[in-house]
């Protein structure tokens, strides 16, 4: 009885990397938690530690299934994030963002909760306007091996602008960059995890290309903060809200950098650059800056010393 009145937010994807961190931030804000996990691509370790908190729940199911549960707020996270994962079995993967996105959103509609979408910068595909504003309608390969992601993420911004117009739903859509920090898998394929694991191994360092395409990075607690951020905002806040930190590297600048903080003697080896790896990337915050006053606070020197210190500490650690 006594829980009642505190806020109950629904959390899916809440096992994975930025999951993980939403449900502990929102724990601590005082919220009951109800995070939803088909555990693809989230282990369960990364919420082990608030399973003995009573105001945090757990629920295995996969959201191209309906689910009934009573809350106020429900963030949508359930996606496999990485393109290998992604691309792992791609028709699960838009049914995840598609039907995953109806279902959500039918759950909001009949409980009357707001409903909070992470979004990609990926709906941007490959893209020709730099830095990308919100208004860049972007340069999406509908067919290519990235499609099932970048296109299922554009359908989701659909479905959810749809039901805004026509059923009133009070929406948010994150457009998240580039993110990392404690808790990423260190198999993902991702280049912050592939450069940590490789640079703290003495292995490789695997570059794509020629090195020289950019990515701009944000570590994982601004980013928890402007969706917080970003769901307190006014009602009928409904545009996409590019969330990410506008600082660029190129991968090679990037690679330096891992390998000097780690002190590694690792050597840069070249790879194929995958199908339709976009060449540049870096947001444009001039939305969430005037709309929520968010932005970035952590410098990536200061994020990767903290992910460098979470990598060390697992055991075993290989790609
Ligand atoms: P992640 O892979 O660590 O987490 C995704 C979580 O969703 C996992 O716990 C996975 O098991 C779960 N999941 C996948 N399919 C599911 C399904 N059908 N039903 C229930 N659970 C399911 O990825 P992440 O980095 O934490 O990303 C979280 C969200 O943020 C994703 O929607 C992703 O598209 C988006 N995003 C992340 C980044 C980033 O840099 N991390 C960038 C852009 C967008
Ligand atoms: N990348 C790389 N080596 C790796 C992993 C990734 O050079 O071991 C490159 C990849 O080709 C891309 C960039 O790093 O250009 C970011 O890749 P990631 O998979 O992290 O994210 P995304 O491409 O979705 O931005």
């Amino acid at each position: 009885m006594a829980h009642f009145s505190r806020k109950r937010v629904l959390v899916t994807g809440g096992a994975g990397f930025l999951g993980s961190h939403l449900c502990e931030r929102l724990l601590d804000d005082g919220a009951d938690v109800i995070c939803v996990d088909n555990f693809f691509t989230g282990p369960k370790d990364n919420i082990a530690k608030l399973m003995a908190n009573p105001s945090f729940e757990v629920m295995r199911h996969d959201i191209t299934f309906s689910l009934y549960v009573e809350v106020d707020e429900i963030y949508n996270l359930a996606c496999p994030a990485s393109p290998i994962h992604y691309q792992h079995n791609p028709v699960q993967t838009t049914k995840t963002s598609v039907h995953g996105a109806i279902n959500m959103l039918g759950l909001a509609k009949r409980v009357g909760a707001k409903i909070f979408q992470a979004s990609t910068s990926e709906v941007y595909g490959d893209p020709n306007v730099h830095p990308q504003p919100e208004e860049y309608l972007g340069n999406v390969n509908p067919i290519g091996p990235r499609a099932c992601y970048d296109e299922g993420k554009r359908c989701a911004e659909t479905l959810f602008s749809d039901y805004h117009r026509e059923h009133g739903l009070e929406i948010r859509i994150a457009r998240i960059f580039n993110t990392y920090g404690p808790r990423m898998h260190p198999n993902d394929g991702r280049v912050v995890s592939n450069f940590i694991v490789q640079a703290l191994a003495g292995d490789d360092i695997t570059i794509y290309g020629d090195g020289k395409q950019t990515r701009s990075f944000c570590y994982v607690d601004d980013l928890i903060e402007g969706f917080i951020q970003l769901m307190n905002a006014p009602d009928g806040t409904a545009q996409p809200v590019n969330l990410g930190n506008p600082e660029e590297f190129t991968i090679l600048d990037f690679a330096q950098k891992v390998i000097e903080k780690t002190g590694s003697k690792s050597k840069l080896v070249f790879k194929d650059l995958p199908t339709d790896d976009p060449m540049q990337r870096c947001p444009d915050i001039s939305r969430a800056k005037k709309l929520l006053n968010w932005e970035p606070t952590i410098a990536l020197d200061a994020g990767l010393d903290k992910t460098i210190e979470y990598f060390s500490s697992i055991k075993d650690l290989k790609i």
